[in-house]
């Protein structure tokens, strides 16, 4: 609930005064048991940032998070420890993410061992064993190094890892984007299959919006550490309502020959999140911008069952008719 999260950033030399870079500015959110909400945007509007906040993996800088009704943000000692072994995070990189002076059993056994929850080592190294088989790791490689591995095998273990405690959460952080194409298929299905059988809810990280479609039960779309648009996914994919959102959709390659669909390009870069545009933070860029955005922030509003959309012009004129005309 309100999340956000600002980095100091270099005070310049004029000012005495630190910028401060709003990298999530205000985040709220639901996210129900056994759901999969697929978080898209493009590299640098806060994704990773809020997904590593509501982990508390970096502390936000303000707002709450709310967990099975308790209030994870004023969590400590050991009502946190406990709360963390019910969330847990699949990194984008598998190759920076695995420790590779540590073997795969030991690698995949570490949250055990935080957590104490075996007295024995025979009891954890059965734990490590049966969850390599879950996730699809010959359990020969228990003494390997991640580096023996192939990217694919390397994602397995992280996976491994952050199922081993049977959480309710895991914030999957582009767990795909590092993997060849042909290996990304593989991968999102192991997660959804794990999904079905141990009922854990997924915040699920991407820039691509394939496989967010692949994945998602909602989506939710950020731009400079803001929501823009919030719906359930085919409702979503079929009638985006923010024009950011249009844009984004629009640049899916489309496989009929004569689509008449045009490919919506946006203007300018991502703005600095250090000095955000004023009014609606996606003006400087949007092509159905009119006097009123530059000076008039949008609220998140409910445009219909329960799909929630960010702009002035959100639920009826913002349709695919006027963007034509444009
Ligand atoms: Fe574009 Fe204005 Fe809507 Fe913002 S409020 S998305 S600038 S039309
Ligand atoms: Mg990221």
């Amino acid at each position: 609930r309100n999340l956000r999260k600002l980095f100091p950033g270099k005070s310049s030399f004029m000012k005495k005064d630190k910028a401060w870079i709003k990298a999530v500015d205000g985040v709220s959110f639901k996210l129900d048991a056994k759901e999969t909400l697929g978080v898209v945007g493009e590299s640098g509007c806060g994704k990773s940032t809020m997904g590593r906040s509501v982990l508390r993996l970096i502390e936000p800088t303000e707002g709450e998070i709310l967990y099975k009704g308790k209030d994870f943000t004023k969590a400590s000692g050991q009502e946190l420890r406990k709360m963390r072994a019910d969330m847990q995070i699949i990194f984008q990189d598998p190759y920076a993410s695995l420790n590779p002076r540590m073997t795969v059993g030991e690698i995949i056994a570490e949250p055990l061992n935080i957590q104490k929850r075996y007295k024995t080592k025979e009891e954890t190294r059965a734990h490590v064993l049966k969850v390599m088989e879950v996730v699809g790791l010959n359990t020969k490689y228990y003494n390997r190094y991640p580096h023996e591995f192939s990217g694919g095998q390397r994602q397995r273990i992280g996976i491994a890892r952050a199922i081993v405690l049977n959480p309710s959460l895991v914030v999957c952080d582009e767990p795909v984007s590092a993997l060849d194409v042909s290996i990304q298929s593989q991968v999102l299905n192991l997660l959804r299959q794990l999904q079905q059988s141990m009922g854990m809810a997924y915040i699920f990280i991407s820039h691509n919006l394939s496989v967010i479609k692949h994945i998602s039960d909602r989506v939710m779309v950020m731009y400079l550490g803001h929501v823009v648009e919030l719906a359930d996914k085919n409702e979503l994919f079929d009638h985006p309502s923010h024009p950011y959102t249009q844009a984004l959709l629009s640049a899916i390659p489309v496989p009929e020959r004569h689509s008449k669909r045009k490919k919506i390009l946006l203007q300018g870069d991502l703005p600095s999140p250090a000095n955000p545009p004023s009014g609606c933070i996606f003006h400087t860029r949007c092509f159905m911008a009119q006097e009123i955005c530059s000076s008039q922030k949008p609220e998140l509003k409910d445009v219909g069952n329960g799909h929630l959309c960010a702009c002035h012009f959100c639920g009826g004129s913002c349709t695919e008719n006027d963007k034509k005309e444009n």
